[in-house]
């Protein structure tokens, strides 16, 4: 199976290379030229097997070089006792048609652990498939959850370093003690004096220094990264749709060949796109339930078929969701239009004026698998309390997703089994969950977790309780100009 760029179209690469590359030469991101196609029997086969034996058939669609046996091995790795549930992705139903599949089981307490915990491992695979031997040196800029899964995924992994920026003042109590405990050997923490964009700008302008990348070739070091616009991250979250739906056929709740409904918090589209592809490879879903907060870019798209980025943006409740471009969306666009000259020239707009338009047709069939809708950061704190009234604790993302859902079902009627998916423990998010069930608390960092316990008797996920008290080894902080400088000290 050749993988082609969204801008492009033509010449094909290998999974293995489009891993490596991350994003395409033209600017375009990765795509199977045709999906693999699953059928009952596949369905069946994995309805008897655990999520690593799930994840193994699934990946194998997609990953050619890859043998069984190597498959076996790097799920194996991936999925094992770093996730405190031994289904990985647990399921919880709340009602007769409505469950959460929760994926934030992992070391870091957000979904992003489903890929980031396999994506190094296929990420190194890859580099020696394609014979490279220097050592991988991932950079991230991060505004909370992807840079503290991208580094408890590549700790310790051999021929790989990892370093994060985030800014200095712009991530939770909580996330930075996060990174700033993180393990590992090949690991490297620095705060910037700046806004996210600084970071994530700085980090461009380094991925874009040739001659910087000349000196760190000499020293036997190349850059790439681990953002969500890479294929390896994308690819291991198809899985957990195959699977959520093996589980419903396994409680008996829906029988195979009954469609389902899927209801996801969306930020930059990469979660809902994977499960669109495990659609078109013949998994049972009737439509997918875009979850937006109050940055409700991908709504209106959905209703209107502009996307138009010129808008306020606000900074939520649900802060991994607060985005105006949502990247992914590229992939969908192509998928649908098959069309790399029109894909190419609505990015083209998107990055001259903000805005681009999709014609009637392509809408149409978009619209036949997706609606959108959003709710204020109000109304998902109402969602909390309403969840909690019904002894279901949910963090303030997969509050958007209930809250969507259930005006969706109130507005269509629709008694389609529905899941939730859940992208991250009500613990990473306390204060918030705190305030909607209405505990008003003085507490800060860490005692807002103890807190949230002693109210509601749920445990707090180890790894979060475990951040009291933990040494701190990451407190430098750069300025913006500094970021290559700290690169170049730690890659020496
Ligand atoms: C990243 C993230 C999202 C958004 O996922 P996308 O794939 O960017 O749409 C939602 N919730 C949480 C908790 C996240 O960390």
């Amino acid at each position: 199976m050749k993988y082609v760029s969204t801008r492009e179209g033509k010449t094909g690469v290998t999974a293995s290379q489009a891993i490596v590359r991350g994003i395409a030469p033209d600017g375009g991101l990765y795509v199977p030229e045709t999906l693999p196609a699953i059928d009952e029997a596949f369905i069946r086969e994995l309805c008897a097997s655990d999520y690593r034996a799930r994840a193994v058939k699934v990946l194998g669609l997609f990953l050619e070089e890859f043998s069984e046996a190597e498959l076996k091995d790097i799920a194996a790795a991936s999925y094992a006792d770093n996730f405190d549930d031994a289904a990985i992705a647990p399921m919880v139903h709340l009602d007769g048609n409505t469950s959460v599949l929760e994926l934030w089981h992992g070391p870091t307490s957000a979904f992003k652990d489903m890929a980031l915990q396999i994506m190094p491992r296929l990420l190194t695979a890859s580099l020696r498939k394609n014979g490279e031997k220097r050592t991988v040196s991932i950079l991230v800029a991060t505004s909370g959850d992807t840079g503290k899964a991208a580094l408890e995924g590549f700790k310790d992994v051999p021929g790989t370093r990892i370093m994060v920026f985030y800014p200095r003042d712009g991530v939770s109590q909580i996330q930075k003690l996060q990174m700033a405990t993180q393990e590992g050997e090949n690991v490297n923490v620095v705060a910037v004096n700046g806004n996210f964009d600084d970071c994530q700008t700085g980090v461009k302008e380094i991925f874009g220094d040739s001659d910087f990348a000349a000196k760190l070739g000499e020293r036997g070091f190349f850059l790439s990264s681990a953002n969500s616009i890479n294929w390896g991250r994308l690819v291991p979250q198809v899985v957990y749709y195959i699977s959520a739906y093996c589980d419903l056929m396994n409680a008996g709740r829906i029988s195979y060949g009954d469609e389902i409904d899927f209801c996801v918090p969306t930020g930059n589209f990469g979660n809902i796109l994977a499960g669109w592809f495990a659609k078109r490879m013949g998994l049972p879903v009737r439509r997918f339930i875009c979850a937006s907060n109050d940055n409700n870019v991908l709504t209106d798209f959905l209703n209107t078929g502009v996307y138009d980025r010129n808008r306020p943006f606000y900074l939520t409740g649900s802060p991994s969701m607060d985005i105006l471009v949502s990247s992914n969306l590229e992939r969908l666009l192509y998928c649908v239009s098959r069309d790399a000259a029109f894909v190419a020239d609505c990015m083209k707009k998107l990055s001259d004026t903000g805005r681009y338009e999709v014609p009637a047709e392509i809408m149409e069939v978009i619209r036949a698998d997706f609606v959108g809708g959003f709710c204020t950061d109000a109304q998902s704190r109402e969602e909390i309390a309403r969840l909690w009234g019904e002894g279901y604790l949910m963090d303030t993302h997969t509050a958007v997703a209930g809250r969507v859902l259930a005006d969706y079902r109130e507005k269509t009627g629709s008694d389609t089994p529905c899941v939730i998916v859940s992208t991250a423990s009500p613990f990473k998010f306390g204060g918030t969950v705190l305030e909607a069930l209405g505990v008003v608390t003085n507490e800060q960092g860490p005692a807002l977790m103890e807190e949230l316990t002693a109210f509601t008797g749920v445990a707090a996920p180890k790894p979060l309780a475990a951040l009291v008290g933990k040494p701190v080894r990451f407190e430098e902080w750069v300025e913006i100009p500094a970021m290559e400088d700290a690169v170049s000290r730690f890659l020496s």
